[in-house]
């Protein structure tokens, strides 16, 4: 009687802290995080392999600090991320940002498109539930494999009372990024994200979080842009600017059937005269156009060495070329006058 009784407790006590645990839901997308070599230390190896419920019981830890289940929305290395993906990815989150038993949601991403979901994510979804993307650098047969801690950690952000409201967030090494300020500064590094102009939100320590800062524009909650209904998003193209540009490929571009062109500008969104020429060919076409800089930090702004004003551009202001994709992509789907997209990369 007196063993029953002590069962009895136990089981009590194990059910009682399984339904304190935050609830979060693992969303898996690919990239090297679910990727595997064919030896632990060799730099070839394939993204996308491994299915979530592996990536959830290779971190049995996880238990410890939430209510743990996993989805597999696609398994692809981040490269091939595309629009179909992301409005499947956004529509099944804010699904669930929705439902009571779900305190928040972990993506598994590929790293090098990973900035780019971040930012769409954060200016689609719609709730103060914590998203958080997670990736890694190594695959996960790697010796020191970097995805278990990682996803440890982003699980334990998402679980956290204090991420609420702060946006979508990447969890990489240790940090916390803001979705609008992350980027990816390595091609092999573990250290790689870095929010090069305002810092990161905070650090997460095996799981241990700590934030000193909140995001600086408008997201999650707070947009005005959705994906409700939406089956597709307009074609914007980023064209790199160099040393002697030619305007060919913008007016390809355009004739390509572009809706938009962001320039991956040279300093302050600097731009070749063939390339201001093609430009205003763009204008003429009511193609909007965003300068943005191939320079990773700083601020790009309205007519410093060419007059936006008469030009009819729009100035990218902090973000960074792929980041301005996003925006003018969704923006685009409001409006294409230039005054009001300028006012979009003030809020957003
Ligand atoms: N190519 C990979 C991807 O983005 C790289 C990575 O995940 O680190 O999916």
């Amino acid at each position: 009687m007196k063993r029953l009784t002590s069962v009895i407790v136990i089981l009590f006590a194990v059910c009682a802290n399984a339904k304190d645990l935050p609830k979060v839901v693992i969303l898996a997308t690919g990239g090297t995080i679910a990727g595997s070599a064919p030896t632990e230390v060799q730099a070839g190896y394939q993204s996308g392999q491994v299915g979530v419920d592996i990536l959830i019981n290779a971190v049995p830890q996880l238990k410890e600090i939430a209510d743990v289940r996993g989805e597999q929305i696609s398994n692809i290395g981040s490269q091939n991320m595309s629009d179909e993906i992301w409005l499947k990815l956004a529509k099944r989150i804010n699904e669930l940002l929705g439902q009571d038993d779900v305190d928040g949601i972990v993506i598994t991403h590929g790293t090098d498109t990973m900035e780019e979901t971040a930012y769409f994510l954060t200016l689609v979804t719609k709730s103060k539930k914590p998203v958080v993307l997670t990736c890694s650098m190594r695959p996960s047969t790697a010796l020191s494999a970097d995805g278990p801690l990682n996803i440890f950690n982003a699980v334990a952000v998402a679980g956290n009372k204090d991420s609420e409201g702060r946006g979508v967030m990447v969890v990489a090494n240790d940090r916390i990024h803001s979705a609008r300020e992350v980027v990816k500064t390595s091609t092999t590094a573990v250290e790689t994200f870095m929010s090069p102009l305002v810092g990161s939100l905070g650090t997460v320590n095996y799981g241990v979080v700590n934030y000193v800062d909140l995001p600086h524009k408008k997201n999650t909650y707070e947009s005005e842009f959705s994906v409700d209904g939406l089956t597709s998003l307009p074609r914007v193209d980023i064209i790199a600017i160099y040393e002697d540009a030619p305007g060919d490929l913008i007016k390809a571009a355009v004739d390509l059937g572009a809706k938009g062109i962001v320039t991956s500008g040279l300093g302050n969104g600097n731009l070749t005269d063939a390339c201001i020429e093609a430009l205003q060919y763009a204008r003429s076409k009511g193609v909007v156009v965003v300068r943005a800089s191939r320079v990773l930090t700083g601020f790009v702004g309205r007519n410093v060495e060419l007059d936006d004003d008469k030009l009819g551009f729009v100035a990218s202001y902090e973000l960074i070329p792929s980041k301005a994709r996003v925006l003018l992509r969704l923006a685009l789907l409001k409006t294409s006058d230039p005054t009001s997209v300028q006012e979009y990369f003030a809020t957003y």
